[in-house]
């Protein structure tokens, strides 16, 4: 059983008075600021020897001083740290950052980490920002950086609309390969509001996108998986061989059944969930779905004067959106998180208490927008989407005051003008400005799913709005309209170089957790010094959901080296108290 007395250095504190001891004497190097837990100095040694043996000298990094914890920017992320962190900037990183070279160097790796009982915690780039980004939940883990070599666009098939991608390729990456090869005529990509994250990052995470195809999970299509013991499994139809395939050649080089990324289900149970949001594997391959280009496309915005439409606009919605007229994923956003795109809080008031109604009415005013402020888009030719738009049109305008926009509209409004490119596949990092509402801006994502429904909305409005104010925050945040129910993301900006603001925004996020449970609301996702926490509200018929994971996880990963504590699934070799975020 692991403790975290064995940590060395361990504590929330003390791993920064060791890393001012080792200081970065060359001999010192090969000492990181945390150890894996229970593994000695020695021992790590050898464990990284032996990984260098695997991946190469150039590709484990130890990290052993402060400086790798500089990378604090979106387009130069931390690979060790959370670099929006809302604890101290060391307490989730990891000991070491290892980068395979593919998916032989994996498979390996598993077995070296199940040899010497280490935690590796594996990403593709790192940008899970607000949620985390490249550090591991158990503090001195390896980093598994699988982003770094492994950045193929293996396959973009046109008559079939789909890619077949390996962990480091971007949304980003991915727009510029359809573009340079001459297919964005044929093929769009889905992308998030950022587009420098990972496809298999944020898919496995179940991050959406706002196109039709936003859903990324429902839009996946096929993995390859390195299991917790090394061995390689394809998933759905993949499990089926290609006779033409080179026997040859090792399994994950051989060609795969032709249909491998067209039918998701395969035969047998549907083994691709255990692998989301999950701890169970490695995903090394994965196919996404893209979107045939609909021949014709119009963005659109509609803005609504006062805090109390929202209930009408949603009640708008629900059916617009279950029947597909709202064809792509709209978002409903406050305006205070375009002001924010805008500019920061500076820019619009001294004051630094929550802005009051009648603040944030004249900043809806000073950048001509409503208090609620719709995105959404028209896909197909003229005929289609003109008929859709008298539709919506028509129907918003049985809210007093709701106005409707182009992007021609309004040349100067950057939401919208980056809005209009998201929502047609072209990715962006323009929403990265709303971080900076606050000096040091850093970010929290709290994001509760709800019905759509005006009581529902507004009840989440009002509880998440109230509890931001009440710790000293604005209210920023939009719901984004799925099929049938809302991921409703607050967006949390606190200043992480002030440890008082750190600390209200971590009680704030715990609050609003055991306030949406008991509503009977839960998140869809969350950043690790949250993850046990929303586990434990996922609690139907004594925690039997939970006590299944935790059965699957033992199973496939008897020493739960694979990023324990993930999800808040705790493998049985780890104490899971031992592990508890500490709170300031
Ligand atoms: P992004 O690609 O958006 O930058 P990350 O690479 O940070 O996102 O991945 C987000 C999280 O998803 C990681 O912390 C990890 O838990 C999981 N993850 C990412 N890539 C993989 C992968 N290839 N296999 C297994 N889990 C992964």
């Amino acid at each position: 059983m692991k403790q975290p007395e064995d940590i060395v250095g361990g504590g929330p504190t003390s791993p920064l008075a060791f890393r001012q001891a080792v200081g970065s004497s060359p001999q010192a190097r090969a000492n990181p600021i945390r150890l894996p837990p229970g593994i000695s100095a020695e021992v790590f040694q050898t464990f990284t020897q032996r990984a260098a043996a695997i991946c190469g000298d150039e590709n484990v990094v130890i990290i052993s001083n402060s400086d790798e914890l500089n990378h604090e920017s979106y387009l130069d992320p931390s690979k060790c740290h959370d670099m929006y962190h809302v604890l101290e900037d060391d307490y989730f990183i990891s000991s070491a950052v290892i980068t395979p070279r593919g998916v032989p160097d994996v498979q390996d790796m598993m077995r070296l980490c199940n040899e010497f009982s280490v935690p590796v915690w594996p990403f593709s780039i790192g940008r899970n920002v607000g949620y985390g980004g490249a550090a591991p939940r158990v503090p001195g883990s390896i980093g598994l950086d699988l982003g770094k070599h492994m950045n193929k666009v293996l396959d973009i098939n046109v008559d079939g609309a789909f890619a077949l991608l390996e962990p480091g390729i971007t949304f980003l990456d991915l727009h510029e390969h359809l573009v340079k090869n001459n297919l964005r005529d044929k093929l769009w990509v889905d992308v998030p509001d950022l587009g420098g994250g990972s496809v298999i990052g944020n898919t496995i995470e179940r991050g959406v996108g706002y196109t039709p195809y936003g859903d990324h999970w429902m839009m996946h299509c096929g993995m390859e998986v390195v299991l917790p013991d090394g061995s390689l499994i394809r998933t759905g139809m993949g499990a089926l061989p290609n006779p033409k395939a080179d026997p040859s050649r090792p399994p994950h080089e051989q060609d795969a059944c032709e249909t491998w990324q067209l039918f998701n289900y395969g035969f047998g149970p549907y083994n691709d969930g255990i692998f989301s949001q999950s701890s169970l594997g490695i995903v090394v391959k994965m196919g996404i779905w893209l979107m045939a280009n609909p021949g014709g496309y119009q963005s659109y915005l509609i803005t609504f004067p006062k805090d109390e439409d929202l209930h009408q606009i949603l009640e708008v919605i629900r059916p617009l959106r279950v029947g597909m007229v709202l064809q792509n994923v709209p978002t409903l956003r406050h305006v205070l998180l375009d002001a924010a795109v805008h500019g920061n809080k500076k820019s619009y008031t001294d004051s630094t208490k929550p802005l009051t109604d009648v603040e944030i009415d004249e900043i809806a005013k000073k950048i001509g927008l409503g208090r609620w402020n719709l995105h959404g888009a028209l896909y197909g030719p003229a005929p289609i989407r003109d008929a859709m738009w008298g539709v919506v049109k028509q129907s918003f305008s049985s809210i007093p005051g709701a106005k409707f926009y182009f992007p021609e509209d309004m040349p100067d409004n950057l939401v919208l003008q980056t809005r209009h490119l998201t929502l047609q596949g072209i990715p962006s990092t323009t929403e990265l400005k709303w971080v900076d509402w606050l000096d040091n801006g850093a970010h929290l994502f709290f994001s509760p799913i709800s019905k759509v429904s005006g009581d529902d909305g507004v009840a989440q409005y009002k509880m998440t709005r109230t509890r931001c104010e009440e710790f000293g925050f604005d209210f920023i945040g939009t719901f984004v309209v799925g099929m049938r129910e809302m991921h409703h993301i607050v967006c949390l900006v606190f200043d992480r170089k002030d440890p008082d603001s750190r600390r209200r925004a971590h009680k704030l996020i715990a609050t609003l957790i055991d306030d949406g449970a008991k509503n009977g609301w839960g998140e869809y996702r969350t950043h690790l010094a949250y993850m046990d926490q929303i586990a434990a509200t996922y609690n139907f018929n004594d925690n039997a959901q939970m006590k299944l994971n935790e059965k699957i996880k033992n199973a496939l990963d008897p020493k739960g080296i694979l990023a324990p504590g993930k999800n808040g699934v705790w493998p049985k070799t780890f104490d899971a108290e031992s592990f508890k975020v500490p709170f300031q």
